[in-house]
């Protein structure tokens, strides 16, 4: 009998650790004709193979890096309210003859953030990056927070993002800066949430705080210990399951890091709920991502 198909589209692919985490997810329910793969998809031919895909009777897929955006560009899907509003993409349902589209990213980010025991409503929130991750974070967390604040290395991008916040979503307390003040930032925030890829691949040794710029006679050490006391810092990063930001962060008192694991798995979840209207269990997904990186680890 042929399975039901679902996937992950992106390129590169080999590292994801979604077909892992869906499997577990269908084997514990007992729904063993499902199947969940991962596919190298180069962005020029998004469009064909979402159209085979359809043909093929896949039920759902995932867009990762670099597809989420260019998925407007092929005309092919109904994006819900929020998905469009954020301009990315990380979940398609195939169904009834249509491609519906959603974005799981910022309320799996929600619910991680909620998981760890950090409340966000009416909070000061700070985002590190601008990029695809930031774009639909910083709207999510614009509709139900106090301010946010986002900086960036490309301070143009930081700023534009802010001002297209505030029009989307009517929070005029949405700002875009540079990396100069974010000594600052940090100070000012109660939740600080790092998206870019400091921590990973080439930048593993770079941290956040070594972008920033110290004060006179002050080391960064010091600089954490007078900004981040009493804060929760969210680096949606996993692998490294500890980046050296989570690391240095601990310097500070009573400081809560967490990182992007919970995440993934809560935007897995979502998509997951909205192909075939189970709940999945997050404990089994978690503990299929925890092997599945101990083993890349071991590569
Ligand atoms: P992206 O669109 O390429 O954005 C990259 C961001 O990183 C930009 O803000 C970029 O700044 C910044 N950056 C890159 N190199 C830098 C450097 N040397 N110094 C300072 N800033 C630098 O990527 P993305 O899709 O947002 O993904 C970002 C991260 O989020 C990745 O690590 C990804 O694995 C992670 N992620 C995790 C989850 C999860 O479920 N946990 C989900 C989605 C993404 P510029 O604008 O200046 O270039």
């Amino acid at each position: 009998m042929k399975k039901d198909q679902y996937g992950v589209f992106g390129c590169p692919i080999n590292h994801s650790l979604s077909p892992a985490m869906h499997s577990a997810a269908f084997a514990a329910l007992g729904m063993t004709d499902c199947e969940y793969k991962a596919y190298a998809v180069e962005p020029e031919n998004l469009k064909r193979e979402i159209l085979k895909a359809q043909a093929d009777g896949f039920v759902g897929l995932n867009l990762t890096i670099p597809l989420k955006e260019k998925i407007f560009e092929t005309g092919l899907i109904i994006p819900d309210e929020f998905s469009k509003k954020a301009g990315a993409v990380n979940t398609l349902h195939f169904k009834d003859g249509e491609i519906y589209g959603y974005n799981t990213d910022a309320e799996g980010a929600f619910e991680a953030l909620e998981d760890a025991g950090c409340v966000t409503d009416g909070k000061k929130i700070l985002i590190v990056g601008a990029g695809g991750a930031a774009k639909s974070i910083s709207l999510f967390f614009s509709e139900r927070c106090n301010s946010v604040r986002i900086i960036n290395r490309t301070v143009e991008k930081a700023q534009i993002l802010a001002k297209e916040i505030r029009e989307k979503t009517g929070n005029q307390n949405v700002f875009g800066s540079g990396f100069e003040s974010g000594w600052n930032d940090l100070k000012n925030a109660d939740v600080i949430i790092q998206t870019t890829e400091l921590g990973m691949g080439k930048y593993k040794d770079v941290s956040v705080y070594d972008k920033l710029p110290l004060e006179e006679n002050k080391t960064k050490s010091e600089m954490i210990q007078e900004c981040l006391n009493g804060k929760t810092v969210f680096d949606v990063v996993y692998n490294p399951e500890e980046t050296v930001f989570l690391k240095e962060s601990q310097i500070a008192a009573n400081v809560k890091t967490l990182n992007g694991v919970m995440m993934l798995i809560y935007q897995g979840a979502l998509a997951f709920e909205i192909w075939t209207g189970k709940k999945p269990d997050v404990n089994v997904m978690k503990e299929a991502v925890l092997e599945a990186l101990s083993k890349k680890r071991n590569e």
